[in-house]
Formats: C-alpha cells, structure tokens, sequence
C-alpha cells in the first residue's frame, strides 16, 4: 500500500468506498500531505491552489467527524465568492453521498434570505458560506455556531484581498475555542501568518509542491542609450508583452514623472509614485494598480518599497540599479506564488559595469519590431470604482459584495479587491462588466441608504 492510498488513512469505511466510486484513485500531494493531521485534529495551513484537491482535504476531514445525528451546524466552510461556495458545497455533498442524509447548505450573499432561513430552521451539519451574508445570520440570530468543532477558511488570501478580515473576526468570536481550524490559501502574504497566529493553535503547515515549473523569471537585457531611445524601448517591450501589472524602476523622481506622462500621452494605463504625492494620491495610484485598473506603475526604488504586490507580471529598469542587491530585489517582485515573470533592463553603454557586476552570462536582446506600436493598447482588465461611503457610514466588504451581486448584478468572480476606507471605499469589478456593476450600486441602495459611486480615474 502507497501513503498515496486512501486506504492508509483511517478513514470512515463508506467515505472510503466512495472515493473509488468517485473514481479518486490515489491522493493528491496536498491531499497526502494534509490528511493525516487533519484526520488526527490538528490544526493545518495549507499552501494550495483550486485545482490541487484541497477541497476534498478539508471536506473528508469534516465529514469524518460529523455526527450524523445531530442537526446542529458542525463545520462552516468560509469562501471568498459564492461561486467559490457553491463549488465546495458541492464537492462535500459529492464526497458525502454514501453517508445518509448529510445537510450542506449554502450561505452567501445576493441571494433572498427567506429560504436560507426556513433550510436552517430545518437544521444543517456543514455550512458554507461568504464571510458577509453569514455574519448577518449571526446578527439576525438564524445560524447560531455553538456546536461547530471545525472550522475552514478557504482562500484565505483572497477573501482578505476583498476586505472579509474584521467580518471573519467576528464570525471566530462566535465559534468554540476548542474547534479545529483549516485555513487554505494560494499565497502567504503577512496578513495570512498574522490571522493564522491569531485563531489557529500550533498548525502543521503543509505546502503542495507546484504542478507547475518552479518559480522563473526571465531576464532580458537591451541597450538603450537616449531618453528617446528607452521611451521607444519601454513602449514596445510592454507592446509586446502586455502585462496586466508592470512595475517599471526609474532612478530618479523626475523621471518616474516623465516616464508616466509619455507613456498616458501613448494611451498607456500608467501612473507613478513618488515623494512628492500626498497620501491620498499615493493609496489611490497603489490600489488602482493592485486592482489590475492600471497596468503599469512607474516608481523609485524608495517609492516602490512597502509595495506588496504578489502578481506581477514584469518589471522592466527603465534606468539598470546602481546595484546587483538592488537589481535582484526590483526583479523579485515578479514570478512570485509559482508564477513566471519578465524582467526586462535597459542599460546605456556608459553602464556595462553595472551589467557585469550582475554576474549573469548576458547576451543583449533585439527589441520586437516597431511595427508593434500600431496595434491598439490593451485595456486594464478591472476598473476600480470608489463609492462615497466607507467605515463611518457602517459599510462592510459584504454590502458591497452583496450590492453588486443578486439580480441585475455582476457574478461574485467578477468582483476584486475591496477596500473599505473610513469615508469611502474602492471595489475592483471586471472592466466590461463596469457599467452593470455602477448602474446596480446606483439603483439598489446598500444597507438602504443610496451611496454616490463613480470610476476612480
Ligand atoms: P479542488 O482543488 O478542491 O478544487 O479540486 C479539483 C478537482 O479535483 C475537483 O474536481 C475534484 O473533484 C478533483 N479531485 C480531488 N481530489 C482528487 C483525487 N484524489 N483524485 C482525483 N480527482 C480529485
């Protein structure tokens, strides 16, 4: 028997039966990994992705230890979006259907209450929902948590993204202590050890290894010696590649200002940042690029720090580092979370000894043909719309999700980032889906009050 086996794990004998039937031949790495100190009710953190099988991880974990008797909620499953919510529930109700009359029920967010209500009043043992639309039944008093001996956070990295961290807090507060906690996530930002340090006890981490190649960036050299020359250089090379993020470094603060103002004259979706912005222009220009709203982000090295943006798809030096450390940490910022990146140089002649303290066998690249400048410049791929309402006026992640979401709205997967500031708040929605999503906010109130919206330019 392999430790790939389902078999090795002491697992509920019709559990067991069905996963054959289910076709579930051996173990995923993230399933081998997780299940046994999920199985013996440890607390786990794993690094995994959709598609690696953590749902069945957690799923036959919570359906080990249920009481099949008692019609009392005894796992919730905390999701981002309530696709991501239907997906689990139905994966758990696939891997429950040789145990009889197992309830999941799903919690979230543009859906009527009215039925979710009368499903809980029937009784349910496994809950999953989205952060916001759960908290209101606690509010309301129609789910109670007392009974819950497992709890999962899914996507953990995400729903912090839009914003669900003091909401999720306050659904912990209601769940026993002595539950155990599943928290699963694609990437490790701080925030994540930071919650996991919070409401998990000594959790075994496990970490799938990639399916995908390792971690690359790919590096390319081009000599450019002119301003014109690296204006010409920088617009062909994000022509060619056309990321949704690109950081692109300058040494000084004038030119982060001049590079940005050429590349918006182009029709480019640039700003910069530097010294010189107040913070409201700062968070501003920072949350439109992390929204994907704005494709390139033209900074310092001083601007640019503190900037925890894991998925960017290129940096290009539009000036090289004075410095090999400094190369390396402006390149590092792309091909995070076992994505590739391009990180492309431009250095001037006077400049191959910075080139060559980089160590690297280097053999300068040819720029893609200018013919490339023709082609029309590709769209961000989100907009960000800023809504005049924000902490003070009691907005939460959830009311806007739930605003944008339900009949007339756009699908929770369309919606980004969410940001709730204390006066205002800014939500990343999918660019061709921009006018539906204003024109829902703007008909439909949220919490009954109508909030002024417009798109952050
Ligand atoms: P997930 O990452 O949880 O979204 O799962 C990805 C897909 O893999 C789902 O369609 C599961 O039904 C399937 N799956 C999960 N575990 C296994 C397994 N051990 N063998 C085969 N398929 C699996």
């Amino acid at each position: 028997m392999s430790t790939t086996d389902f078999s090795s794990l002491n697992l509920h004998p019709d559990l067991l039966k069905n996963l054959s039937s289910l076709g579930y031949e051996s173990m995923t790495p993230i399933q081998a990994l997780s299940l046994p100190a999920i199985l013996s009710g440890k607390d786990v953190i794993g690094q995994g992705k959709t598609g690696s099988g953590k749902t069945a991880a957690f799923g036959l974990g919570l359906l080990q230890k249920l009481n099949v008797k008692s019609f009392k909620a005894q796992s919730i499953v905390l999701c981002p979006t309530r696709e991501l919510a239907d997906q689990v529930a139905s994966e758990i109700r696939k891997l429950a259907r040789a145990v009889h009359n197992i309830k999941v029920l799903t919690l979230c967010g543009g859906a009527p209450f009215g039925p979710q209500i009368g499903s809980l009043e029937h009784g349910t043992h496994i809950v999953v929902g989205t952060p916001g639309r759960i908290e209101e039944h606690l509010r309301k008093g129609t789910l109670k948590l007392d009974h819950i001996t497992t709890l999962v956070l899914d996507e953990a990295d995400r729903m912090l993204d839009m914003g669900f961290q003091d909401t999720i807090d306050e659904i912990i507060e209601k769940i026993p202590a002595n539950r155990q906690t599943l928290l699963f996530s694609a990437t490790f930002p701080d925030e994540i050890a930071s919650i996991a340090e919070r409401v998990m006890q000594s959790p075994t981490m496990v970490e799938a290894p990639s399916t995908h190649e390792e971690s690359t960036i790919k590096q390319y050299f081009y000599e450019a010696n002119s301003a014109d020359e690296r204006m010409m250089a920088l617009r062909l090379l994000l022509a060619k590649h056309k990321p949704d993020s690109a950081l692109v470094f300058c040494n000084t603060k004038i030119d982060t200002q001049d590079v940005a103002d050429e590349l918006i004259y182009y029709g480019f979706y640039a700003l910069s940042i530097h010294g010189d912005l107040d913070q409201r222009e700062r968070d501003q220009a920072l949350i439109r690029f992390s929204n994907k709203s704005i494709s390139v982000l033209v900074a310092t090295d001083v601007a640019a720090r503190g900037l925890d943006i894991d998925s960017l798809d290129m940096v290009i030096n539009f000036n090289i580092a004075h410095d090999p450390e400094v190369h390396v940490h402006r390149i590092g910022r792309t091909g995070r979370a076992g994505r590739s990146g391009i990180a492309c140089t431009l250095y001037g002649d006077r400049e191959t000894h910075k080139l060559n303290a980089l160590e690297l066998d280097i053999t300068p690249d040819s720029l893609p043909s200018d013919s490339l400048l023709d082609k029309p410049i590709r769209k961000p791929t989100m907009t960000t719309l800023k809504i005049d309402g924000g902490k003070k006026q009691k907005l939460r992640p959830g009311d806007i999700v739930g605003g944008l979401t339900g009949k007339g709205g756009i699908p929770g997967d369309k919606i980004g980032k969410i940001i709730v500031a204390s006066n205002w708040s800014y939500v990343a929605v999918s660019s061709e889906l921009v006018k539906q999503a204003l024109k829902k906010i703007s008909n439909d109130k949220l919490k009954g009050r109508s909030f002024r919206v417009r798109i952050l330019s």
